[in-house]
């Protein structure tokens, strides 16, 4: 059975704890291999290798710096089909959303190599009579990352690019569920020329996190996954004196007026209620249609379902894999077969015709969907659409901004000024405009409101940089013997 370790100073580092977990190949359903899980000494050892190389890393110069992460763009690019393979294996995404995945995470790869550029400050010359003040910012220290099992490659990549090129050290605790990417993407950073013990690897649970949570080495935590522990994980790190930015769940809305394209807003339905079997946080899980346009769009999407080709990830042609584990596949499941009690009608159930043997499920439509259903307030995180008919736009922006996650949501209408009024009145952080999956580009930043987002800054990008470094301004005075005098005055400029 393939064994994942931990990744320390540079180098495989085998478990001690003597505690493990399974990871499955989503799409037969068996296990494939098994990842150790770290003890409190194990995540201590990380932290203090991490420690032990920020001196050399902090002082290294920007042009190194970046020119690492210029190597490390041409490697991840050159591996761009083994990494989307090996992510997809244990992930169960098809090939190509997998490749796609590779792709934005290496656009934070480009981002970073920007540093230079990026961590200019500004001078301001002649402040008061031979006295210059500048800024400048400076890393936090040793710096941790933990993160979802739905983009076991590009999420770790938000993270760590900024992190590691602003001149921190970092140690991340991916997802035990499909851990084995970051072992590669760990190979890459080292072949890259990133020094030993600047980027290191702890595999684990509760209590990995926890450790990292309380370590008191620990600058600044990064974390992506589920509100709940979103929150714990801000709650616990703030307490506890540290920088934290906390990414939660979603419910994103795609609302959609009577003079939309209804086939193109089919279209982007479709692709952003299923794609990666609805298992992104950016997934369009809502879809609000004007009564007026409701029964041709329904229509529309129904049309479409059938030729969603459902499948293991490596078999070409496949558009949607199986679901990450099976506990979830039921869980998805159940909100299709609640839905009906509660009163809405299931126009496509996904629990018919399933392939056997993994962790699938199809794609599933929900009309007639009220707020106050299970399938309407949780968030389902599986190929599950739902159906809300509304009156009016304003009902349709009152139903967004009511719910309790802010993360992105979407128009689809040809009016240009309603389009306007939508991205002025919506309490959402991402929104799209005739674009279903609005994913920032890397040059600017990524996060939700409300309880998609606990914190301050948002990840990656400009933010990303602030939220990696620390500001410092600096006043500083040439000593020049002919102004010199004692004066206890207070410093003034005039
Ligand atoms: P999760 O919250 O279960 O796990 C995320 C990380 O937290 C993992 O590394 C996990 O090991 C750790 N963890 C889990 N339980 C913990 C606990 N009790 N104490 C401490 N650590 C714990 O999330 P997931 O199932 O891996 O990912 C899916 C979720 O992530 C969805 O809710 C999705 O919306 C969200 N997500 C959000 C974004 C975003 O940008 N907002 C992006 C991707 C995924």
């Amino acid at each position: 059975m393939k064994r994942i370790s931990h990744w320390i100073d540079g180098k495989v580092a085998a478990g001690t704890s003597g505690r493990c977990g399974a990871v499955f190949n989503p799409a037969t359903g068996e296990v494939q291999a098994e990842v150790d899980f770290a003890d409190i000494s194990e995540v201590d050892r990380a932290v203090a290798t991490a420690k032990a190389a920020l001196p050399a890393w902090r002082a290294t110069n920007l042009s190194r710096r970046a020119e690492i992460m210029f190597n490390l763009r041409e490697l991840i690019d050159a591996n761009r089909k083994e990494i989307a393979a090996l992510l997809s294996l244990e992930h169960g995404k098809v090939l190509s959303d997998a490749l796609g995945e590779v792709s934005r995470g290496l656009e934070n790869i480009e981002f970073a190599c920007g540093v230079p550029h990026l961590l200019k400050g500004s001078y301001s010359e002649q402040a008061s009579s031979g006295v210059d003040v500048y800024n400048i910012r400076q890393p936090l220290g040793v710096v941790a990352g933990i993160t979802p099992f739905n983009f076991p490659a590009m999420v770790p990549m938000w993270m760590f690019s900024t992190a590691v090129a602003c001149g921190n050290t970092f140690v991340l605790k991916p997802s035990e569920k499909d851990p084995s990417v970051t072992m590669f993407v760990a190979e890459l950073l080292k072949q890259a020329g990133l020094p030993d013990g600047v980027y290191n690897i702890v595999h684990g649970d509760k209590v990995a996190v926890d450790r990292l949570l309380d370590h008191p080495d620990i600058a600044a935590v990064s974390f992506v996954g589920s509100t709940p522990i979103a929150k714990y994980i801000y709650e616990t790190g703030t307490r506890n004196g540290k920088r934290v930015q906390a990414l939660g769940g979603a419910k994103n809305h795609m609302l959609v007026l009577p003079d939309a394209d209804l086939d193109m807003a089919a279209d982007a339905a479709v692709s952003a209620a299923y794609g990666s079997a609805g298992e992104r946080c950016m997934a369009v899980s809502v879809l609000l249609a004007h009564e007026t346009i409701a029964d041709s769009l329904v229509g529309k999407i129904q049309e479409r379902i059938p030729n969603i080709k459902v499948g293991p990830g490596d078999e070409p042609g496949n558009e949607m894999g199986p679901l990450i584990t099976g506990e979830h596949r039921d869980k998805v499941a159940g909100y299709v077969a609640g839905a009906t009690k509660e009163g809405a009608r299931v126009v496509v159930d996904g629990r018919d015709g399933a392939p056997n043997g993994g962790f699938f499920l199809k794609p599933s439509l929900i009309d007639d969907v009220k707020p106050g259903m299970a399938c309407y307030d949780e968030e389902i995180f599986g190929p599950v659409l739902s159906v809300v008919r509304v009156g009016s736009y304003d009902e349709g922006v009152d139903l967004i901004n009511s719910n309790q996650y802010g993360n992105g949501t979407a128009i689809f209408t040809r009016d240009g000024g309603v389009a306007r009024q939508f991205q002025f009145d919506i309490n959402v952080g991402m929104v799209g405009i005739n674009v279903p999956i609005p994913v920032p580009v890397s040059y600017y930043s990524f996060g939700g409101w409300k309880a998609s987002l606990f914190g301050d800054q948002h990840m990656y990008g400009p933010e990303g940089i602030n939220f990696f470094t620390r500001g410092k301004v600096v006043t500083s005075r040439w000593p020049d013997p002919r102004t010199s005098k004692v004066d206890l005055g207070f410093p003034q400029n005039r």
